[in-house]
């Protein structure tokens, strides 16, 4: 009997096709106990580390510092072994506790919790994903104290978020390959001693093969640039890692010769949980900061909490964190299950964390008004801090991209598929009669709202049945638009960033519905209906926000002001500016 593989399918990519995946996302991924036990241990402890840091963390931003004493602290405490299994002394968190840990970390200083996730996220992720047990056992022991901090060298000067178009290379001499180039923007770049670092081993027309390298900052030819002065998250050493004529022994290929672009790409889905857990971190303590504002401050004889519009904007707040907490945590738990295609969920994480964590510090700074604006408060730090997250590990343009044509895969697939056998129909009428693709089958049911399998959710709580439907009313909208807009563009979909972008949108916000949807289904059944009714008035004010929005994308696709948008951004390239001076 066949016996289907659940982790290699992707739920955002079924929901493309009309099929709604519900056991991959019900019943909402809960921690094992032992690792709750875990990670309430660290909680508290790290709370006793870092909040007498308070002052310390104001001061190192304003120096661009980050001692090397409180480094040893945090190493002694165990940071750097974060997810490094127990075996080689590390706490072997898997992602749930370790985006949960990460967001303790950013409650104190987002700084600080990014140059822990570039240790655990990236700088050595891929040492946990690919590496063998004789790299294992040489590298961890010194990862696991920060004896070695590590980094993840990817981007160049010439190439961001074209990473496939890296010009350092590695060529093999012997039992060595020799590696020259320079990266540039690496976050702990100033204090890393391990890199895994991206090369072209292979060139083939102009792009060529890439191959990820485990370096040490003692190998020969290895140099540190300056402390980039940046924006924000300024105690983290940002530098230049430059390689000149690196010789790296063989034995320090991470995965396979020629894969590096699929090393990279897996350690930045795997990672992206760390992110996630940092923004949803600052926007717990910028609710915190924010309602404790409003309620001591008084404007025209009241407390400004009692206002309308304060009261808005602290509920949008809360629905962000809510629904970002729901999306990451999601993502974890995908992962922790042993989920193989969770890509684009991971990236429609990164996209809606991000960006919820800027809405959300903007926010918050404007509740606190002109205190909001001084260095004396922590949220213009916070601001500074997490406006990068919309930028590294993937642009939210670009990944917004990647969403919506990974997504829109495997129907674009089903259509090659279908043009196949039509043209097979063609060729042979007469075999061809009644051949009808299951993929055309099911569109027929899609477009008709009945019948089909796996176009419902057949778990959710009675009291969700309302945001159920609208789920699969626009899952069933969401495959049409899919289906019609690659039969007409084909291949040239790759060029249609209007129309990938709006798809995009629908899908973050149908995914992250979803991820709402299987947590408060979970609390419902845990707190009953009365206990769990604030987190149904959340999810219903998210549906009603992404009923609008969702409506919105879905009317653009044909009728919108692409073309005019088009014209206007190719006359101001052209005058390399504002045409329109009023004077
Ligand atoms: C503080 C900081 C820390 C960093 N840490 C690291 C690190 O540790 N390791 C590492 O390897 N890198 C790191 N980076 C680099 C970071 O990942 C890149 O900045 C990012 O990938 C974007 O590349 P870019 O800056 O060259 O922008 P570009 O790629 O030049 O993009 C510029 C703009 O064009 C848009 N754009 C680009 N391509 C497209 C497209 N095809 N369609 C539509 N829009 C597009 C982008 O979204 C962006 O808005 C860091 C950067 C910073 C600032």
């Amino acid at each position: 009997m066949h016996v289907e593989d659940r982790s290699t399918i992707s739920f955002m990519r079924s929901l493309c096709m009309g099929q709604i995946e519900e056991d991959l996302i019900l019943p909402f991924p809960q921690m094992a106990a032992g690792e709750k036990d875990t990670l309430h241990d660290v909680g508290g402890a790290l709370e006793g580390l870092l909040a007498p840091r308070r002052e310390d963390f104001r001061t190192w931003d304003r120096e661009a510092d980050l001692p090397q004493a409180f480094l040893q602290e945090l190493g002694e405490f165990g940071m750097f072994g974060l997810v490094i299994p127990e075996e080689h002394g590390g706490m072997g968190l898997k992602s749930m506790a370790y985006s949960r840990a990460l967001q303790e970390v950013s409650k104190y200083d987002a700084s600080l919790a990014v140059t822990i996730g570039a240790h655990c996220s990236i700088g050595m992720r891929g040492l946990l994903l690919f590496g063998t047990d004789e790299q294992r056992k040489r590298f961890y022991p010194k990862l696991v104290t920060g004896e070695m901090i590590a980094a993840f060298c990817l981007t160049e000067p010439g190439a961001g978020s074209d990473a496939a178009s890296i010009q350092t290379t590695a060529v093999r001499q012997g039992d060595h390959w020799v590696l020259n180039g320079s990266k540039l923007w690496i976050t702990n770049g100033g204090i890393a001693d391990f890199f895994t670092i991206f090369a072209k081993t292979e060139q083939e027309d102009g792009r060529g093969k890439m191959t990820a390298f485990l370096v040490t900052r003692d190998m020969q030819g290895v140099s540190i640039g300056p402390h980039e002065d940046k924006m924000g998250l300024r105690s983290n050493p940002t530098t230049t890692v430059h390689l000149d004529g690196v010789a790296v022994p063989h034995e320090n290929v991470l995965g396979e010769v020629g894969q590096g672009f699929k090393v990279a790409m897996m350690i930045l889905n795997n990672g992206r949980t760390g992110l996630g857990g940092s923004s949803v971190g600052l926007m717990k303590q910028l609710i915190h900061l924010a309602t404790q504002h409003a309620t001591e401050r008084k404007q025209f004889g009241r407390t400004i909490s009692e206002f309308g519009l304060i009261k808005k904007k602290v509920a949008q707040m809360v629905v962000d964190c809510y629904a970002a907490e729901s999306v990451v945590h999601m993502v974890a738990g995908l992962i922790d299950q042993g989920s193989k295609e969770y890509a684009v969920e991971a990236a429609i994480s990164k996209v809606f964390a991000s960006e919820s964590s800027w809405r959300t510090a903007d926010e918050a700074l404007q509740i606190a008004g002109g205190n909001g604006y001084m260095r004396e408060f922590p949220y213009e730090r916070i601001v500074r801090d997490c406006r990068i997250y919309r930028i590294f590990e993937g642009t939210n343009e670009v990944l917004r991209l990647f969403i919506a044509l990974t997504a829109m895969n495997d129907v674009a697939s089903q259509l090659q598929e279908l043009s196949h056998t039509m043209k097979g129909i063609f060729n042979h009428p007469i075999k061809g009669f009644g051949v009808m693709s299951d993929y055309a089958r099911k569109q027929a049911t899609l477009v008709s709202g009945f019948g089909g399998d796996k176009n419902k959710f057949t778990k959710l709580h009675p009291a969700l049945k309302d945001q159920a439907a609208f789920f699969e009313r626009e899952t069933r909208y969401l495959a049409t638009a899919v289906d019609r807009i690659l039969r007409k563009h084909g291949k040239g979909i790759i060029g249609k960033q209007f129309a990938s972008n709006r798809l995009a949108e629908i899908m973050i916000d149908l995914f992250v519905l979803a991820c709402m949807l299987s947590r408060v289904n979970n609390s419902i059944e845990t707190q009953g209906e009365e206990g769990a009714q604030r987190e149904i008035d959340i999810v219903c004010m998210f549906t009603d926000k992404a009923r609008s929005r969702m409506k919105h994308n879905f009317r653009r696709i044909d009728d919108n002001d692409d073309e005019l948008a088009k014209a206007l951004a190719d006359d101001a390239f052209e005058a390399e500016g504002y045409r329109w001076d009023v004077i």
